[in-house]
């Protein structure tokens, strides 16, 4: 596509946008009277206008139903998550049965190595991208010793070759069939938080299972942002948040993916709780724990209704939106252009001011651009942020910026450069 670094252009994008209108389905925060132009739906997604409405729904059960809440009223609280996982499980390419909304996410990678990170004396070894989210290396690094492992040992990271950002699907692979032999677990994030790179995520479930491995992924940035197919690709298991691009509020709830491969294993241990019990027979309140069949015998505690609420009111967007194909179409031309302003502003300073380390290849990035920022990179983001345009910054020079295409516009992305050029040059001279 050729683009064009105007504002009427743009804005034209914009009306020819079918999903443009959803903008208006939003709150956009505001500073000194008017709304921030906010790139950080990659952070933490904005709050829909219904989610009031809908949670508001769930206090009036609790005010009018009290205890009875859990079996009447309109969406009884005891079924509530399955009406959540109806919507869910296109997002993420799934069967209704293979997804589950519960806890949060870094608990959910617990309770899932757990079932899938069993390890014995020859396969212990886990692999992982180097640079994972920090929360990903601790949760697997305390699992490792929680089994008697060390972490120097068990965990293998893949970093990028020298003078790269991004890692390589041949090295990927190529580690994982190299050490086969020791290999229990291969645990990737779907799309890496610092880079933005998203990783092929087939070729590493079939280059783990090749290696007689388990492969699960950490899809935080991934979910709701790029489509994913995790039941036909033959993913284990995976976890997510839902309060990045999925809009469900600060501390959302998570969710996670169990492919029904594993359903009939019942050597599989789990950390139980009586939420996981079947759920016909939970009330009998009898000894000995029988799981419910599917990803929902993976809960602990009782369904968190509240934060359930939220994400409902978000996810009713995405079925308005017709899910992840439209999404995804609008985001890669967001970001495209997104690529070209960028590249028009370091085209006008006269230098690469701002490289983009994320994959230029449209199949290795979602949303989100990471940005290294030459100079005094930190004063100009500060400035774009007293100027009303919110990307966020990452130590020690990266800039993201992630147009999420519920509610991001191509003059959000315009206005974004515009700012971004002039103080460039300002804080140049
Ligand atoms: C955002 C993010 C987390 C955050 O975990 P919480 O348990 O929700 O606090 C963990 N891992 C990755 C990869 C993330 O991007």
């Amino acid at each position: 596509m050729k683009f064009e670094n105007t504002l009427s252009y743009a804005q034209q994008l914009d009306a020819q946008d079918p999903l443009h209108p959803l903008r208006e389905e939003f709150l956009f925060p505001q500073q000194n009277g008017k709304p921030f132009i906010y790139l950080c739906g990659n952070s933490l997604g904005l709050q829909p206008k219904s989610a009031k409405e809908v949670l508001g729904k769930q206090l009036d059960n609790w005010q009018n139903l009290a205890v009875e809440g859990w079996f009447e009223g309109e969406t009884p609280w005891m079924f509530y998550h399955k009406e959540l996982k109806e919507l869910m499980a296109p997002i993420v390419g799934a069967k209704p049965a293979e997804v589950c909304p519960m806890n949060t996410l870094t608990v959910n990678l617990h309770l899932l190595l757990v079932s899938f990170y069993r390890p014995d004396q020859k396969k212990f070894k886990i692999i992982m991208e180097a640079g994972a989210f920090p929360s990903d290396q601790y949760a697997l690094e305390s699992q490792v010793r929680f089994h008697g492992f060390d972490p120097e040992d068990a965990i293998i990271e893949i970093a990028p070759r020298p003078g790269e950002y991004t890692l390589r699907t041949e090295d990927i692979t190529r580690i994982i069939a190299e050490n086969a032999d020791q290999l229990a677990l291969v645990l990737f994030g779907g799309i890496n938080y610092f880079s933005g790179q998203w990783f092929d995520m087939p070729a590493i479930t079939k280059a783990g299972h090749d290696a007689g491995a388990i492969v699960g992924f950490d899809l935080a940035h991934a979910a709701g942002n790029v489509p994913l197919q995790l039941h036909d690709w033959q993913v284990d298991f995976a976890c997510w948040c839902t309060y990045k691009y999925q809009n469900s509020g600060p501390g959302g709830i998570g969710a996670i993916f169990i492919h029904e491969n594993h359903f009939a294993d019942d050597q599989m241990n789990r950390f139980a709780g009586w939420w996981g019990y079947q759920e016909s027979i939970r009330f009998k309140m009898e000894k000995g724990f029988i799981p419910e069949p599917g990803a929902d015998g993976w809960q602990v505690s009782c369904t968190q209704v509240m934060p359930m609420a939220l994400y409902h009111a978000s996810l009713k967007i995405f079925e308005q939106a017709g899910f992840m194909e439209p999404l995804r179409k609008k985001s890669l031309s967001l970001t495209a252009y997104l690529i070209y302003v960028i590249g028009e502003v370091n085209a006008t300073i006269g230098t690469e001011q701002y490289k983009i380390i994320t994959p230029a290849n449209e199949n290795e990035r979602g949303a989100q651009l990471s940005i290294i920022a030459k100079g005094d990179a930190k004063a100009v983001f500060n400035k774009l942020v007293e100027n009303n345009v919110l990307g966020d910054w990452r130590e020690p020079n990266v800039i993201r910026f992630g147009p999420a295409p519920l509610y991001n516009s191509f003059e959000d992305i315009y206005r974004a450069g515009e700012l971004l050029l002039q103080l460039s040059r300002e804080e140049a001279i």
